[in-house]
């Protein structure tokens, strides 16, 4: 067979080479958010070098983390000192609500910091078992690359939970879900209907209560605690994501709170016919526009269904050398939390240097 020529030629040989830096190393990460950093950070404090002994790969373009995609205004429920990872604290106050583009400079200066060349824009596909050895096979955008180790460290908010009901509505002006908000001026309508009564739901019914003619639809009562008690949630190890068990509570501002804001609160969504939402308690609405803060799945689709079944040991799953950062249902609790991925990071750099 000839070589492969112009355009095609470009891109078998940008594939092979993609590949070669990403072969022969211990570990590879997947996701260079929170999760995939602490883990770096913690294999390096156990001697391995980046890009020699270990490398990270992101899907998405370069430097576009995910901090960067969250609505500009919002700042952390977590306090400075509990948005860190345990390697540098953030400059300042410690007791201030970091924003979310401090978030961005900080995980870009950690980066920096570790000497980790993320390698953007690949993604991972899937991963196998090779052979009967140790070895991995690791299927990317780029190209397959075996390894001993990899790191499904993909975030667990990857992508955004969609109720059935809402490809049946109908709306004048917008839908979108809380992780495509960004300003109060991108939603055109007078009134707006946002479901959902988790953290992301109460922050946007506050921003937009100053705009806009705002109604809340909430399936579960969530307790309430001061924003500045965020920091007790980590230590107790509470999950920012979870549905399992009690639903978190809110931080911040209260039902009661935003009701005297003007926003109007109303039970779970039941049915929709159209333009028209029913809620379950008879009543119902048609709003201008709707944001589904509905909450989110995690990124581990690409995992291979028996490492996502079998979960006995934190971090670990049923394919040997297959570790999971930053997901509560392979962590525990609080691992999807600034503060308390360094846990998951630790335990897996210990499991990886203990492999043969
Ligand atoms: C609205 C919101 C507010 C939050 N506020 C706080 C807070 O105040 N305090 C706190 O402690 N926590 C908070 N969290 C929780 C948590 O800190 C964040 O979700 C954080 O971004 C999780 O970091 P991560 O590294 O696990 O995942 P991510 O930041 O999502 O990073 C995952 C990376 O993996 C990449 N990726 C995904 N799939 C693939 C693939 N197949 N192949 C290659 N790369 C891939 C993505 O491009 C991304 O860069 C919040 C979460 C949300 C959604």
């Amino acid at each position: 067979m000839g070589r492969p020529r112009g355009r095609d030629r470009d891109r078998g040989e940008r594939r092979i080479l993609m590949v070669a830096g990403l072969s022969h190393r211990r570990a590879i990460i997947v996701g260079t958010g929170q999760a995939g950093l602490a883990v770096a950070a913690a294999l390096s404090s156990e001697g391995l070098k980046p890009q020699h002994d270990f490398v990270v790969i992101d899907a998405a373009p370069k430097g576009a983390r995910s901090w960067a995609s969250r609505w500009p205004s919002m700042a952390l429920l977590s306090d400075a000192r509990h948005s860190a990872l345990a390697v540098r604290r953030l400059p300042g106050d410690q007791r201030r609500h970091p924003r979310v583009d401090e978030m961005v400079d900080y995980f870009t200066f950690i980066e920096a910091a570790l000497r980790v060349e993320t390698v953007w824009g690949t993604r991972a596909l899937g991963v196998e078992h090779r052979g009967n050895g140790s070895t991995l096979l690791l299927s990317t955008t780029a190209g397959e690359v075996q390894t001993r180790n990899v790191v499904c460290a993909t975030g667990a908010a990857a992508h955004a939970r969609i109720p059935d009901w809402a490809s049946a509505l109908t709306v004048p002006g917008v839908i979108l879900h809380s992780s495509e908000f960004q300003h109060p001026q991108l939603v055109p309508t007078e009134d707006v209907l946002i479901v959902g009564g988790g953290n992301s739901g109460v922050q946007l019914a506050r921003e937009l209560a100053a705009s806009h003619t705002v109604t809340l639809s909430t399936r579960t009562p969530r307790r309430q605690r001061p924003a500045t008690r965020h920091t007790s949630g980590v230590e107790e190890r509470t999950s920012w994501l979870s549905r399992k068990r009690r639903p978190e509570p809110v931080l911040g501002d209260s039902y009661h709170q935003l009701r005297r804001s003007g926003v109007r609160l109303k039970p779970a969504v039941g049915s929709v016919e159209g333009a028209l939402i029913n809620f379950v308690d008879g009543t119902h609405t048609q709003p201008g526009s709707v944001i589904l803060a509905t909450g989110y799945h995690p990124g581990d689709d690409w995992l291979p269904e028996s490492a996502r079944t079998d979960r006995s040991r934190r971090t670990m799953t049923g394919l040997p050398g297959l570790f999971v950062a930053g997901m509560p249902g392979y962590g525990g609790r609080g691992s999807d939390t600034i503060a308390g991925v360094w846990r998951d990071a630790a335990a897996i750099a210990n499991h990886i240097i203990n492999r043969p």
